[in-house]
């Protein structure tokens, strides 16, 4: 992981992108210190913590969660006494989550099944154990704004975009935004609860906001050509989606047939089997928090990813 200054007291900790749960931090070294996300685990978020500790004189008392995932929350614990802030509804969906569930499928690399092995190769640099499900208790509804020992900070509610909770973060004199997975950058994004509209327009405003420097949830820094990518990304697969869902095929067979054009090079893009699903479940009319059947999803991936001639 990497420490950058991108601001005057404003840090990035970015993980490179190495797929599952390589997200990005923030740290706002203002006004007692305000961390944005944690990382999926404990010995990462030691690191992450660790690299914060060379600018900052003690730890931060303030974390921001951009949403659920717990790639963004499951070190949470480790912020001693520190006030978690996050959505409502991040809130309520963080409880939900199974840390220990996750350590019992890493553990599955010689199942049978290959699409769990593959899965559990996936998960083989993290470590789930000793994880405290700490969920904020600072509640977020449309927006929150604090000042930082005079930095303006602005917390926008956007979602349900890439979950039913998502917060993007917002200092406008620094010209600096950090999205939580409503971006991901230069790497296939998931969507869980919300629906393509919302997502869409989260990105709009994102642009909107004209930023000069773009933290993305996954993948390398970026400005506004980020949020405008993916727009294109999502309105593509959302269009391909329609138009084989109007035909009839099953939302699998549409994700092995939609050419991923300009979007092959991104990391991760059998990821699609997810998008297009969620395409599906909207076409269907279901509401946006309709569970989604991750294990399924990630047995699709791996079909496409053998489909497609790879390991
Ligand atoms: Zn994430």
């Amino acid at each position: 992981m990497e420490l950058r200054e991108i601001g005057r007291d404003v840090y990035t900790c970015l993980q490179e992108d190495r797929g599952l749960g390589t997200s990005n931090s923030g740290l706002l070294n203002r006004g007692g210190g305000l961390v944005v996300d944690t990382f999926w685990d404990l010995p990462h978020t030691r690191d992450l913590i660790a690299q914060y500790a060379r600018v900052w004189n003690a730890p931060a008392r303030r974390v921001v969660n951009t949403h659920h995932n717990g790639d963004h929350c499951w070190g949470n614990q480790l912020f001693t006494g520190a006030e978690i802030i996050g959505h409502r509804r991040c809130a309520e969906a963080m409880l939900k989550e199974q840390p220990t569930l996750l350590q019992i499928l890493r553990g599955a690399a010689d199942s049978a099944d290959p699409a769990m092995a593959a899965f559990a190769r996936a998960l083989a640099s993290w470590d789930f154990t000793g994880i405290e499900l700490t969920p904020p208790t600072t509640l977020v509804d449309d927006r929150l704004d604090l000042d930082l020992d005079g930095m303006r900070v602005e917390l926008l509610y956007v979602g349900p975009a890439h979950t039913a909770g998502d917060l993007i973060v917002h200092l406008p004199a620094e010209r600096i935004v950090f999205t939580g997975d409503v971006l991901f950058r230069l790497c296939t994004p998931i969507g869980w609860e919300g629906t393509y509209e919302r997502w869409i327009a989260a990105l709009d405003r994102i642009a909107a906001l004209q930023p000069a420097v773009v933290v993305p949830g996954h993948g390398p820094l970026c400005g506004v050509e980020g949020p405008r990518e993916m727009k294109a990304y999502l309105t593509y697969v959302r269009s391909e989606s329609r138009r084989f869902f109007d035909a009839g095929l099953p939302a699998l067979e549409a994700a092995k047939r939609i050419d991923p054009g300009p979007y092959a090079n991104w990391t991760e893009p059998e990821r699609i089997v997810f998008n297009v699903d969620r395409a599906y479940r909207e076409f269907r009319g279901e509401p946006f928090d309709t569970p989604v059947d991750a294990m399924a999803m990630f047995a699709g991936m791996f079909e496409l990813r053998q489909a497609r001639g790879g390991a």
